[in-house]
């Protein structure tokens, strides 16, 4: 069992791995600064972990799995310690929600929304343990067949910045439910959270080992986690180009992947749709997490007739939007870093000199830190649609409208970008709901409703760009899992 689980985690500065249920630092001692993206300043250090770490976490996972207690409990206990977690987790939600706030820049009250969803995951996948199952299968005469869903064994989850507290979640929920051991790598610029994760499973009982967390650079720790031929499956959310790196990484171990890749999600809003009901919904979509989520609804497609209507409402909205530190609890925080708050302004400034106009823009509260990453949020009107804006994931809070004639077109433009994550069709036409769903190419479609990845009974992945594989609900058991078939013969 870990050493110092008493610890304050409000007081550490020096976060430590969660490797076979011990607290370590990284082999080189090695550690990487924490900056808090309200004011730029660090306040905390995480191990920067190379090979030898994640061999050392990955032969962890695997003597977990070949020879510790968890290959051998029933489903219902897992499942059992699953829950507890989720128990745990709703005891310190406060403190997690602030320290995933502070370490993403994100308000306070998405840092709460983020701990509800873990919860909710913990207590799905918890409950679900027990109740995914086989198949018998009609044979031949005086056979009998049947399948057993197994775990692959050690699973490696890569996470990303923008969502720790809830993609580790996912991740460890689906993946611990089907009796698989893990390593979580979450990303350099936020990792704390998925720290205290670890060091909460170990008091609600998990066996050492079962959950390790190891931090550190994607190039060093994730690139050796992901090519490290003792990981069986690989679960990973973030770019498309890493993603790739990572899939050629697991390919030389012949090992399967789950990818989940972003996107360039549409919201379709045609002009018999419920315009007052949509406008909250549309600009949230945009702004929840300053714009960095996967299935940020960055696109609008309004109908001709009401284009100039649906523009003047959400420019209004656009306007009195403020952006400032985390504990201020505004419209929207923070980028996450220099890099990403760059690449989000080069995105404004290239389509701004390419003569897309800026319909709306809100503000960057007047006493935010001059520090932080802030980026203002922008609006841009009669975008074309093959501009890079219309195009490319910018992963901010940059909203792009489009005008479209007829339920042909908005199709059309809706499926022209390489992605394909989430949608939303806007319209009280019941005919045109399940058309229009039914052609949108996207993992996710909600009519008359916009849910930025919500729901964890529903599965969630992508089409196209956006990656392979389906997470969240029953079907993320299906993806931790590989079907065993065997063959009685009894004649
Ligand atoms: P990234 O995809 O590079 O990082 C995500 C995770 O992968 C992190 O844990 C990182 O350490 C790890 N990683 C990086 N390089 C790796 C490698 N070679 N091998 C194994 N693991 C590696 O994301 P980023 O660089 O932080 O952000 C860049 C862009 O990615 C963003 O601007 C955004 O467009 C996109 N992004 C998407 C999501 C999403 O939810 N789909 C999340 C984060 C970032």
């Amino acid at each position: 069992m870990a050493e110092n689980l008493s610890r304050v985690v409000a007081q550490d500065k020096d976060f430590l791995n969660i490797v076979n249920g011990r607290h370590v630092a990284a082999s080189s001692h090695e550690t990487i600064a924490v900056v808090c993206p309200s004011d730029g300043v660090a306040f905390a250090t995480i191990p920067a972990c190379n090979e030898h770490d994640v061999d050392r976490a990955a032969r962890a996972a695997r003597e977990a799995f070949d020879h510790g207690p968890w290959s051998r409990m029933p489903a219902f206990e897992r499942g059992r310690l699953l829950t507890r977690l989720g128990r745990l987790i709703e005891q310190r939600g406060d403190e997690l929600a602030a320290l995933e706030s502070r370490d993403t820049g994100k308000p306070v009250r998405q840092g709460r929304a983020d701990v509800a969803a873990a919860i909710r995951y913990y207590e799905f996948y918890g409950g679900a343990a027990d109740k995914i199952h086989g198949d018998t299968i009609p044979f031949l005469e005086g056979y009998t067949a049947l399948t057993l869903r197994e775990p692959h064994g050690v699973v490696a989850g890569i996470i990303p910045w923008n969502y720790p507290l809830q993609i580790m979640a996912r991740v460890v929920g689906a993946a611990l439910a089907m009796g698989n051991t893990l390593v979580v790598k979450p990303a350099e610029d936020a990792s704390l959270s998925t720290i205290r994760i670890g060091e909460l499973a170990l008091e609600a009982g998990f066996p050492d080992g079962v959950l390790n967390v190891i931090t550190g650079y994607g190039r060093q720790a994730g690139a050796a986690l992901s090519a490290h031929p003792g990981i069986d499956y690989v679960t990973f959310t973030g770019s498309p180009a890493t993603g790739t790196a990572i899939q050629q990484a697991a390919a030389g171990n012949n090992r399967g992947v789950t990818m989940e890749l972003g996107g360039k999600s549409p919201q379709i809003v045609f002009a018999d749709a419920d315009i007052g009901q949509a406008l909250p919904v549309l600009v949230n979509a945009i702004i929840q997490n300053g714009g960095q989520t996967c299935s940020a609804g960055s696109r609008i497609l309004i109908e001709h007739s009401i284009y100039d209507d649906v523009a003047a409402a959400i420019s209004e909205r656009f306007d009195r939007l403020v952006a400032g530190p985390h504990d201020a609890d505004l419209d929207l925080g923070s980028m996450i870093n220099p890099a990403q708050k760059g690449r989000v302004e080069n995105y404004v400034r290239s389509a701004e000199a390419a003569g897309i106009e800026i319909i709306a823009r809100g503000s960057v509260h007047a006493d935010a830190p001059v520090n932080g990453f802030y980026v203002a949020p922008v609006l841009f009107g009669s975008v074309d649609p093959l501009a890079s804006i219309a195009r490319e994931e910018i992963f901010g809070p940059v909203l792009t409208l489009f005008a479209f004639g007829d339920e042909q077109e908005a199709i059309k433009l809706a499926n022209q970008t390489e992605y394909g994550l989430v949608a939303g069709v806007w319209t009280r036409d019941g005919a045109r709901q399940h058309r229009v769903a039914k052609r949108v190419r996207a993992g996710q479609v909600y009519v008359n409703a916009y849910g930025a990845g919500g729901g964890v009974e529903l599965p969630f992945g992508g089409f196209k760009k956006s990656g392979h594989g389906r997470e969240k609900g029953f079907e993320a058991l299906y993806d931790m899992s590989a079907t065993k078939t065997i063959v009685f013969r009894h004649d």
